[in-house]
């Protein structure tokens, strides 16, 4: 008899700075080691440190294709690839998900990083639809700046002041710092108070 290949859909969330790279990258060189082919994607959009390669705040690195739209991943998938890792899959837009579903459908094991919030605390993109679709997931935490307890969210800066929440998610060239927060240190000027309380 046959045996089918499983597919799966493993994600890595959770906010900046808690090691979703780092912990893709681990993944993605323990499947090598098993002799597994492995191919490696990000969005085009992330260019922090190097157009291609996902790079760990640490410094750990594997070479990645870089893409503009998800059928992309589709157009480059080789014959024999076995794993598919997807780094900052909240850059993408929603047809990122079916892509996704439709590799682990073929019986591919695909690996997706990506934060699940924005800097307001609220979903990001694709990420809570890929989340449900998943049948494995890690939500890793940082360390909260202002009082070392676990950080779950992204707390941006604008020149110095905490953003608002109507500032858009992606400011091209605008002076700006993130920094891991826990709920209770995470400042979202202008949020709307949807109790009116
Ligand atoms: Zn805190």
């Amino acid at each position: 008899m046959v045996k089918m290949k499983r597919g799966v859909i493993e994600v890595i969330t959770g906010c900046m700075f808690s090691g979703k790279s780092e912990e893709l990258i681990r993944r993605i060189k323990r499947a090598k080691i098993a002799k597994q082919n492995v191919q490696v994607f990000k969005s085009s959009l992330d260019t922090r440190y190097d157009e291609g390669s996902v790079v760990s705040h640490s410094g750990a690195k594997v070479e990645a294709i870089s893409i503009d739209h998800p059928e992309g991943i589709i157009a480059k998938i080789e014959d024999g690839t076995e794993v598919v890792a997807i780094d900052e899959a909240q850059f993408f837009n929603d047809r990122i998900i079916y892509v996704i579903e439709f590799l682990a459908d073929k019986g591919l094991r695909v690996i997706v990083a990506g934060l699940d919030t924005d800097f307001r605390g609220e979903p990001f993109g694709p990420m809570p639809y890929i989340l449900s679709r998943a049948e494995k997931v890690d939500k890793l935490t940082a360390i909260c700046v202002i009082c070392g307890d676990e950080a779950t969210r992204t707390q941006r800066i604008i020149n110095g002041n905490p953003a608002s929440y109507f500032d858009s998610v992606i400011m091209v060239g605008a002076s700006e710092k993130y920094e891991p927060r826990c709920r209770t240190h995470h400042v979202v000027l202008d949020k709307p108070d949807i109790f009116h309380r």
